[in-house]
């Protein structure tokens, strides 16, 4: 990896050029929420002066960039006694700037699943593919348990990624595109001192996080305990309302449907996200439904994150971002229920 240092007027130009010539993605604020702090979203910007750097956290991640909740992934119609099908991806650059290290760990999870060798998704690849990311250095954020998983750092994954020092950036340059585009603006070397102020400031991020959770033994733990009263207690809170998967960077559950017109001259295959939490999530033919209460359906979201992905992948799904914890309406947050289930490890 390269490493450069950026001053601030060089990176606004650098955002100009990218507004010049493409879709630019970054942390806007939208409102402010019940507890006073400003509320944030990835949306479009138009100027650099709509992006906020210093955001905490957004409500929606930065996966809707890449797996949108809806997609056609294709459309049909029928003409003269034949049919035309029409598939399309997403081909348009754009620059998704100010992402944290723990979305964009959260795209490296996703990438394990959706770009893998074997029925990979075109749809998704073309997003990837297409998309400049600048990733930020940035504060612990209340609720966000990302050290305890090893996602609160990052060193691929992101074009460039900078780590604020004052007056400058010190920036991580993780691709070819990203040394090219850094070309357009002035640069210079890293000197020892730029060195010592980024560790040092990595050094201070690092101090502000909570006590760490031992997830190492969870995917053991998770095996042993089945049957686990936790399962009880959080499952009984839960209202089926599939909020976290929708807040998760990392869920990619999905349904298809045919929709079709009245006239059946035309219609769409949809590609819409959904949510292990929700009722009919395993219901199949005939109306039986694999996981029929709530308790199960939580059981196996915790299983999917930090078992199941583990034996698939060597990692846990979860990146500790902490956003289904604060949309989750019954108060289930994932550090409580994996204390509950450490505790339970320690009763044995
Ligand atoms: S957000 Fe909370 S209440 Fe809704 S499905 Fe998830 S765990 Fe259950
Ligand atoms: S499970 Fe919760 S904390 Fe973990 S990545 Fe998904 S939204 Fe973030």
């Amino acid at each position: 990896m390269l490493f450069r240092i950026l001053c601030k007027d060089e990176f606004r130009s650098l955002v100009g050029i990218f507004l010049e010539s493409t879709e630019v993605i970054g942390p806007r604020k939208i409102d402010t929420g019940r507890d006073g702090k400003p509320v944030h979203q990835y949306l479009p910007v138009t100027s650099f002066a709509e992006i906020d750097l210093g955001y905490e956290t957004t409500e929606i991640p930065a996966k809707t960039y890449f797996l949108p909740y809806k997609e056609n992934l294709s459309t049909w119609r029928f003409s003269d006694d034949d049919w035309n099908q029409e598939i399309s991806y997403r081909l348009q650059p754009r620059a998704l700037i100010g992402l944290h290290a723990c979305d964009i760990n959260a795209l490296l999870k996703l990438d394990k699943v959706m770009a893998r060798e074997f029925y990979p998704s075109p749809y998704y690849i073309s997003r990837r593919t297409n998309t400049f990311i600048v990733g930020i250095d940035h504060e612990p954020c209340v609720g966000g348990f990302c050290r305890s998983l090893g996602t609160d750092m990052v060193d691929r994954g992101f074009d460039l990624f900078l780590t604020d020092l004052g007056d400058r950036y010190f920036v991580a340059i993780d691709s070819d595109r990203g040394f090219t585009t850094l070309q357009r603006v002035a640069v210079r070397e890293v000197t020892e001192q730029d060195t010592r102020e980024y560790l040092a400031v990595r050094r201070k991020i690092a101090s502000g996080f909570g006590p760490n959770l031992d997830v190492k033994q969870l995917p053991n733990l998770l095996d042993i305990e089945f049957e686990s009263e936790v399962w009880n207690k959080w499952g009984s809170k839960c209202l089926s309302c599939g909020s976290c998967a929708m807040v998760c960077p990392t869920c990619y559950c999905y349904g298809v449907s045919e929709q079709v017109s009245m006239n059946f001259a035309e219609g769409a295959k949809v590609k819409s996200l959904y949510s292990c939490s929700l009722a009919d999530f395993a219901q199949v033919a005939g109306g039986h439904n694999f996981r029929p209460k709530r308790e199960s359906r939580l059981k196996y979201r915790y299983y999917h994150q930090h078992r199941g992905f583990v034996e698939a992948y060597d990692e846990p799904k979860c990146v500790g971002c902490g956003r289904c914890g604060r949309v989750c309406l019954a108060g289930i947050n994932p550090p409580d229920i994996i204390r509950d289930m450490l505790a339970e490890e320690a009763r044995i």
